[in-house]
């Protein structure tokens, strides 16, 4: 992590380690309290801001009979919790205010439907419906087009984050310098310096937002407020968009039939082919034979060859991490489902692990293999035990078998129970299978492939959202995250392949620890050459 700030075993971006970096998310947490101009602008178009500074100065001027231009000009930034606070300071300021957003046709019929549909809405005398009303697609529509804009469009969110600055710069409580009211003097209109203009706006923004927060840390907690029921009743009026029922390319854009209302279509698995299993591709259906032999040539060496069988435990326990991986390996090779990272990762752990275990326990003392059995036999004790705490109403056909079975694995004497059950994580002393790796220069295989691996069989977040997520394409729901219904197509060839080779290492590896006698290797595994030099001789 080159150019982290590190604490203990975090590590921080410099910009991160500030300690003054807030994310924060404008279009969750404030978009909604700008429903209304957004609404406006999506339905008559990005001019319509002027009519919305106009009615700044009119509802400013009319107010001014209060005193109170400040706090005038600062609930005429668009909000809609602010134009509530307006009406809760000032009797007269909810009629003001409609009268002159109906005049400046800053309310049509559909606007206010829109903003009527949705419940504790602040300000919802803007909407002049007396009761609620469900949203019809028109006015759906209308909602998506206003979130969809605000988020392809950043000169859009700027006239939005720009109501602020007009609205105080009318009301002569505009501060700035200089630099920045120049390049404001002509905003919007001056293309040239728009989109510089754009970038200064929505800083300044965001900048007076933090400003405002230092001073009162609850003054937004309305509009989160209002935000959480917005994306909540969002919800309940449309419903999920996966990308394979969208027919547009875009990723953002939801289409047009996106938002259904009441013919809400199942939720289901992909139809036909996208839902079968996958097939053993041609150029893989090998695999599951090779793997097959390699172990039986493993075992066939072993068994030609002369062994230790004095200190058996050694022979034991590396033929038996082996055999149990090209086990694993053999039953992952009959489903092709598997072959690919999301559902093989354990293989590729499995793989790595092992050969961790061999090269570190061949460096310690011949006695690690017997500790490598008694841990194994002090767990078999301890299951046994935690089984045998089920209470016998719970207990089903073959339980007490299995509880035998465990007590029969620990290895246990019938009297005298000498049988020590460490319960530390590994065989060696609670040692982790990274540490072994350092030790046995095996790091950055591990780092490289098991961490990786791991990260997919712990569930961590990168992995869960790319395998198992999918982005809503419903912009009304404002871009979450929905399980995918997809399946990851396996039948990745060469990641098997890669397994394969992985584990004909392993068996290589094992006989090279065991010492196991060349010319009984050479013997067992003299297929391998014949089929190689075939291979050979059939290319051209
Ligand atoms: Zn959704």
């Amino acid at each position: 992590m080159v150019g982290h700030v590190r604490k203990g075993r975090v590590y921080q971006s410099p910009l991160a380690a500030t300690g003054t970096l807030r994310i924060n998310d404008w279009f969750k947490d404030d978009l909604p309290d700008f429903l209304w101009p957004a609404l406006v602008l999506a339905e008559q178009g990005n001019d319509s801001v002027r009519r919305f500074v106009r009615w700044q100065k009119a509802v400013h001027d009319g107010l001014t009979v209060h005193g109170e231009s400040a706090l005038v000009a600062e609930s005429l930034d668009g909000r809609l919790t602010h134009l509530a606070v307006l009406a809760e300071r000032f009797s007269d300021a909810a009629d003001l205010v409609v009268v002159e957003a109906t005049r400046y046709g800053l309310l049509s019929g559909r606007v206010r439907r829109a903003l009527g549909a949705y419940p504790y809405i602040p300000a919802g005398w803007l909407a002049g419906q007396a009761d609620l009303q469900p949203p019809e697609l028109a006015e759906l529509e209308l909602i998506r087009d206003a979130l969809l804009g605000v988020l392809k469009d950043g000169h859009l969110e700027a006239l939005l984050k720009c109501l602020r600055t007009w609205s105080t710069v009318q009301a002569g409580t505009f501060r700035s310098d200089e630099e920045t009211i120049d390049i404001l003097k002509n905003y919007p209109g001056d293309i040239s310096t728009r989109s510089a203009a754009d970038t200064t706006v929505r800083a300044m923004w965001g900048a007076h937002k933090g400003a405002v927060l230092v001073d009162d840390p609850t003054h937004f907690d309305e509009a989160i407020k209002w935000a959480r029921v917005f994306w909540g009743a969002n919800s309940m009026t449309s419903r999920c968009v996966r990308k394979r029922e969208s027919k547009g390319e875009d990723d953002v854009e939801a289409p047009k039939d996106g938002i259904e209302v009441d013919d809400r279509s199942p939720v289901d698995w992909p139809a036909g082919d996208a839902a079968a299993a996958t097939p053993v591709p041609a150029d893989g259906a090998h695999l599951r034979r090779l793997t097959m032999d390699l172990l039986s040539s493993f075992v066939e060496a072993l068994e030609t060859a002369p062994a230790r069988l004095h200190d058996k435990e050694r022979q034991e326990v590396i033929s038996g991490l082996v055999a149990r991986a090209g086990r694993d390996l053999i039953a992952v090779l009959t489903a092709p489902d598997l072959w690919c990272m999301e559902h093989g990762a354990h293989i590729v752990r499995m793989l790595v692990e092992t050969k961790i275990y061999l090269h570190w326990m061949a460096q310690q003392d011949p006695s690690i293999y017997r500790e490598f059995q008694e841990y194994g036999a002090g767990k078999a004790k301890l299951y046994a035990r935690i089984s045998d705490e089920v209470p016998a109403e719970a207990r089903k056909a073959g339980f007490q078998e299995a509880i035998e079975e465990f007590e029969r694995l620990s290895h246990n004497h019938d009297v005298f129970d000498h049988r020590v059950v460490d319960t530390r994580d590994t065989f060696a002393g609670g040692k982790s299978i990274r540490a072994m790796a350092e030790e046995t220069g095996l790091l950055d295989f591990y780092r490289q492939a098991y961490s990786l691996a791991s990260g997919v069989a712990h569930s961590e977040w990168w992995s869960v959202e790319t395998h198992a997520m999918e982005p809503c394409l419903n912009v009304l729901h404002g871009l979450h995250l929905i399980p995918s219904l997809s399946l990851s197509f396996g039948g990745n060839v060469p990641l098997a392949t890669s397994w394969v080779d992985q584990f004909y290492s392993l068996v290589r590896t094992a006989l090279g620890i065991l010492g196991t006698d060349d010319a009984a290797v050479s013997a067992a595994f003299s297929w391998l050459d014949e089929s190689a030099e075939e291979e050979a001789s059939e290319s051209p």
